[in-house]
């Protein structure tokens, strides 16, 4: 057998080809297998001698395919481009060189194959992690409910939409009373637990699929309600703010003795569709209803009157 010197060691290219830590496959231009070294053991989980003369074809569904588009390739004179292949539950990056004869003809491929199970396996799970984390985004974590960032852009979105169908959209601002105190009384964790209470039981006293409850910030949320008219809006309101007072969870800093929100009402009237400002306007307008209805006493719905929103 012919020895090569590398270095100057003599070394067999048969046993040159036993040693590639990679499988390793020979393949004539008809599609025959020639040679195949042990580490293909793996691939077809038998001895390499068990491929030797066998068409590839038999050995996967997919090599005459890949084989006709790497002839392609080599014939045009361009480099073969890698690929990925399966083998039972391994996952493999295929890479293609031609072996041209001494006219330059494309005599048979060597083929080697890289398994690259691991490195998909982290693919994968990086992947499902970057989309569980953009899912979040969108989802406040303390209470579950749509977070501030998916409040600001479905209210974009609601007012285009409402322009375009030309309704009212209205939203409710909500804001737990007195709430530093119930956190300095029973503990922040208790806090905790009553905000998500209180998101569940507002969310829940919303009627139209459409209406949805967000987590504004702290103790305050806010719900949309597309289509809907002020006194619609506060109709909704007033279910909210007694779905929650219905929890009865102990208070003792407010009149009643249990938890209670205020709550304010704004619209956006049909006419006035058409400022870039909308959004504002109307956090603005719900916003200063609700510091009337605090005035007023807490544990109430203020709505806002048209002109406040200015
Ligand atoms: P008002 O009736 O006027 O609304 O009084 P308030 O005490 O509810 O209003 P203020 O805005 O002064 O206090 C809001 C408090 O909400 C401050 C903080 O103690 C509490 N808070 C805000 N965010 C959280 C939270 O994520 N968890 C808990 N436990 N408390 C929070
Ligand atoms: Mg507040
Ligand atoms: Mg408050």
């Amino acid at each position: 057998m012919a020895n090569v010197l590398i270095g100057d060691a003599a070394i067999s290219l048969p046993a040159l080809f036993a040693a590639l830590p990679v499988a390793v496959v020979l393949i004539g231009r008809d599609g025959r297998i020639l040679a195949a070294n042990p580490a293909t053991a793996a691939l077809q989980k038998g001895p390499p001698e068990a491929m030797l003369g066998r068409q590839v074809a038999h050995i996967h569904p997919e090599a005459t395919r890949n084989m006709a588009r790497d002839l392609w390739f080599a014939e045009a004179g361009l480099e073969v481009p890698d690929h990925e292949t399966t083998f039972g539950d391994r996952q493999y990056q295929v890479s293609v060189r031609p072996v041209r004869d001494d006219k330059g003809e494309v005599a048979a491929f060597v083929v080697a194959f890289t398994d690259i199970s691991r490195l998909k396996r982290a693919e994968r799970r990086l992947s499902e992690a970057n989309r569980r984390l953009k899912a979040r985004v969108w989802e406040d974590h303390l209470t579950g409910i749509p977070s501030r960032r998916y409040l600001d852009a479905a209210l974009t979105r609601e007012i285009r939409r409402a322009r375009r169908a030309v309704q009212t959209l209205s939203i409710v601002m909500a804001d737990i009373d007195r709430f530093k105190s119930y956190n300095d009384r029973y503990g922040h964790p208790a806090g905790d637990d009553c905000l998500r209470m209180v998101a569940q039981a507002a969310s829940v006293a919303l009627g139209r699929g459409e209406d949805e409850l967000c987590r504004y910030g702290g103790e305050e949320f806010v719900a949309i309600l597309p289509g809907t008219d002020l006194a619609g809006a506060a109709g909704v309101a007033e279910r909210m703010r007694r779905a929650v007072a219905a929890l009865t969870i102990a208070h003792q800093d407010v009149p009643s003795g249990h938890v209670t929100i205020s709550l304010g009402v704004a619209s956006l009237p049909v006419a006035d569709h058409g400022s870039h400002r909308d959004r504002d306007a109307l956090i603005s307008a719900a916003d200063a209803a609700l510091y009337a209805a605090k005035a007023a006493g807490r544990d109430r719905v203020a709505r806002a009157g048209q002109d406040d929103r200015n």
